[in-house]
This record gives structure tokens, sequence and C-alpha cells, in this order.
């Protein structure tokens, strides 16, 4: 690349964001409202990411304060894009990424497109927002044959509401998160039959108005501890077996059959990693999106991430904010401002993770978490040792909400709790 490098156009920014998303929208745009110069770029043919196929409301109560379908979100941040003094490019991907050895934490990036071909770029900082993957069949290792017609949610939720293909008529979907049960209505909605929703836990994943709008409403049953165990067919899938669990063990002896031609797999999303391996950064194996301290920043200095490339949202409105708050860090970065990182966060009882993981003794910092049980009455604590340095009670806890706090954090290592009465 390097010998081709003279007939290759390069353009040089200070801050380049990679994914249009929401997060990544929210942080250009606080970039360049303070004067940064940004490229903003995204392998889509469109600005909003993951929101142009969510065609439900449910969105924007928070961030702007009205209930939004998801286009109508990406719409109202897509027109300050187009106003802003930022530049950016849709169908480009981002294919390589080199970071600086010289601690300047700059970094040179190969962005290409058919419209523009190779494009070399230099940035003083790089924002990831790069979004999430969906976890598939080869996540969860179900046995049998190896048919069409089994697809992530996500992937049926693009191909009805974006390229207005109909993936199937008789449907079961795996796991009820939010996305397989608005898939089910919205399958429903569109003239197939769903005949189940098989939930592996002993409670829906999803937000209770979901599981109530979207299933009870309808009549599609919900199996709770339950598994599909085979999927039967050979060119086009033709049934499943599903399974009940009981004290945690899979009764193939009390397993029952389900004819269906699509099956939807609603079990999970994953931070999109690829760019962020390519650079070598130090990656939280439960999150699996990159370790970032309070300004947002990784453990190469001058590479930021958020969103959902950092860890995966249940709210598009915590994404947004969470770009303009990483926007803030780079901002601090460029001015020499980095934090002291002299506090760290880890994972006590009922946590799954805490984000972000350093910070700064003294500093008011936003945690996010999300809990691994379902739980009412709950206490908020966050321990050094055997100290209680702050405590706050929540009503409800479910580990398919995300908990923010804020706090001051004291110097070293601290642990956050969430204290069940049990
Ligand atoms: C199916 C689904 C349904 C949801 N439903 C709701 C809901 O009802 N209400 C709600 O509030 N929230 C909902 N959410 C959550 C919310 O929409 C998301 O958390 C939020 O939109 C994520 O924003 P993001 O910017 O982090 O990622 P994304 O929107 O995924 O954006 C990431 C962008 O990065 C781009 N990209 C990735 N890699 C590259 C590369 N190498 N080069 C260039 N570009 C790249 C992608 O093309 C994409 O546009 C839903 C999420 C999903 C996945």
């Amino acid at each position: 690349v390097s010998e081709q490098r003279a007939e290759i156009k390069s353009e040089k920014y200070d801050v380049m964001v990679i994914g249009a998303g929401a997060a990544g929208m929210a942080a250009a745009l606080k970039l360049a409202e303070a004067g940064k110069q940004v490229v903003l770029i995204d392998r889509d043919n469109e600005y909003g990411g993951v929101l142009n196929q969510c065609i439900h409301n449910g969105f924007g109560l928070h961030y702007f304060k009205r209930e939004l379908t998801g286009p109508e979100f990406a719409e109202r941040m897509s027109a300050k894009v187009h106003s802003s003094s930022m530049r950016s490019y849709v169908n480009m991907s981002i294919t390589d990424l080199i970071h600086s050895t010289d601690g300047s934490g700059s970094v040179e990036a190969y962005g290409i497109s058919e419209e523009t071909g190779l494009i070399h770029f230099y940035c003083k900082a790089l924002v990831l927002a790069l979004g999430c993957r969906e976890r598939n069949r080869g996540n969860i290792a179900i046995p049998g044959s190896r048919p069409a017609g089994v697809f992530t949610a996500g992937l049926a939720q693009r191909l009805v509401n974006l390229e207005g293909l109909m993936p199937g008529k008789e449907v079961v979907i795996v796991g009820s998160g939010d996305i397989g049960l608005i898939m089910a209505r919205r399958m429903t909605l569109v003239g197939a039959r769903v005949k189940a929703v098989i939930e592996i836990m002993p409670y829906p994943s999803g937000l209770t108005r979901n599981v109530v709008q979207c299933l009870k409403d309808y009549g599609i049953p919900l199996y709770l501890s339950h598994s599909v165990t085979k999927i039967y067919g050979k060119n086009r899938i033709e049934a499943v077996d599903v399974s009940p669990l009981e004290d945690g063990i899979i009764r193939e002896d009390k397993k029952f059959t389900i004819d269906c031609d699509t099956l939807l797999l609603s079990v999970g999303l994953v931070p999109e990693q690829e760019l962020a391996k390519q650079l070598n950064l130090d990656i939280d194996t439960v999150t699996g999106g990159p370790y970032v301290d309070d300004l947002y920043m990784s453990s190469l200095p001058g590479v930021f991430a958020c969103g959902n490339a950092l860890h995966v949202h249940d709210l598009v409105d915590w994404a947004a904010s969470e770009g303009e708050s990483c926007a803030i860090g780079v901002i601090d970065f460029l001015n020499g401002k980095l934090s002291k990182r002299t506090s760290r966060f880890d994972s006590g009882k009922n946590v799954r993770y805490v984000v972000p993981k350093h910070t700064q003794e003294g500093k008011e910092t936003l945690l996010s978490l999300r809990s691994l049980v379902v739980a009412n009455d709950v206490v908020l604590k966050v321990k050094q040792k055997d100290e209680v340095i702050f405590s706050k009670k929540l009503k409800h806890i479910q580990p398919s909400e995300m908990i923010q706090f804020k706090l001051i954090p004291a110097k070293g290592a601290m642990e956050v709790h969430l204290e069940t009465a049990d």
C-alpha cells in the first residue's frame, strides 16, 4: 500500500468517526460544534445505522423528549450532519487502521468506496462507533441439519422493513429479547404465523411492555425455560424440537416438535470488534468492547469508542448521549488533557459489567452497568474494600435494562454490587 500512496488521494482531519449510527453522529456533531475538523464515515448507503430498520416507535423519549420511530430519530440527526461543517462519506468501508508509534495518538486509515476509490486518511484521534453484530446459530450451537430459513432476527427485520422481502410464513423465534419480541409482532403484521417464542431463561429477556404489546396482544405463546434442541429440514427448515429445562437441565425426554419454515434467532448482540482487534485494543471479554476510561479512550491513546461498539445499549438515547460524552473526551485529549486513571471499577455481586473501567478520583463519572438477575427493591452499592462509598435504591432491575448512575470516585479499586433482599 505504501508504494501506491503517492497515487492515492490523502485527507487530513482532527478526528475520524467510523460509524454513522446514533452514537457516531452524536459524537461527530459535538466535535464539529466545537470547531474540530471531522470526517464521518459509514459503509451503509445512509446515516442512522440500525435505526433505519427499526420502523416501530419507542425511540427518542430521553434524547429528543418525544417518541419517534427509528428512521425519524435517524432523520433528525442526519439533517444536522448535512447542515454541519463536517465531511462525511457513505458507502465507504474502513478496511485498515494504523496507529502511530510516536505516542501522538494519530491514526492512519484506508477507506474505500465505489465512488471515491481508495482514500488515505490521517487524523489526530479516532472514534469507533461501529455498532454491534448479532449472535447467530454458530454461537449457540443448535444441533441438527443446516437448511435455509434460519435467520438472525435483525437480518429478518432488515429484509422485511428495508428490502420488502418476506423471510417465511410459519415462524418460531428463539430468544425473548426486545428484537425477538418486536419481530414476533412484525412478522404477524406482515402475514406470517408466529407459532412460538422460545426463551431459555425463566423470565422474558425483553421489556415487559414489549411482552404485552408484541406477544400477548397477538396471542403468541412464550415458552420460558425452554430451548430449541434440534433443527429438521433438508433444503428448507421444516420443524424444530423444543425441550424444557428443569433445574438447569435440558429434558429432551419431554421435548415437543413445532413445524415451521423459518427460525429467527434473537440470542444477543456483541460489539463489532474487527477494527478494534486490528488496533490490538484491550478488549473486555464480558462486554466484547474495548476497555475505556472516563474520556471513553481505549488502551491506545487517541482511540475512542462509544455506542454499541463499546457495550450493547438497550435504548438509542443512551447510545447517542454516550457519543456526545465521548466527543467531550476526544476534545480533552486534543487539548492535552488525559484521564489520570487513578480509580478502577470491578463487577461485584449480581453485576455483569461496569463501563468505564478506569476513571480519575474526584471527577464525577457516569457509570453504565448491567445486572445478572431480575429483582425488585435492590440497593446499588459501590464499595472500596468493606466501606460503602455510594448507595442508591433501585425499584426493579433486569439484565435487559441498562442501569446508569453518577458518582465521584475514590482512589484505587472499587466494586459495584446490586444487593437484593434475599
Ligand atoms: C434490531 C434492533 C432493535 C432495536 N430497537 C430499539 C428500540 O425499540 N428502542 C430503542 O431505544 N433502541 C432500540 N435498539 C437499540 C438502539 O437502536 C441501538 O442501541 C442504537 O441505535 C445503536 O447505535 P450505534 O450508533 O451504537 O450503532 P449502529 O446504529 O449499529 O451504527 C453503527 C454503524 O457503523 C457502521 N460501520 C460498522 N463497521 C464499519 C466499517 N468498517 N466502516 C464503515 N462503517 C462501519 C455501520 O454500517 C452502522 O451504520 C435496537 C437495536 C437493534 C439492533
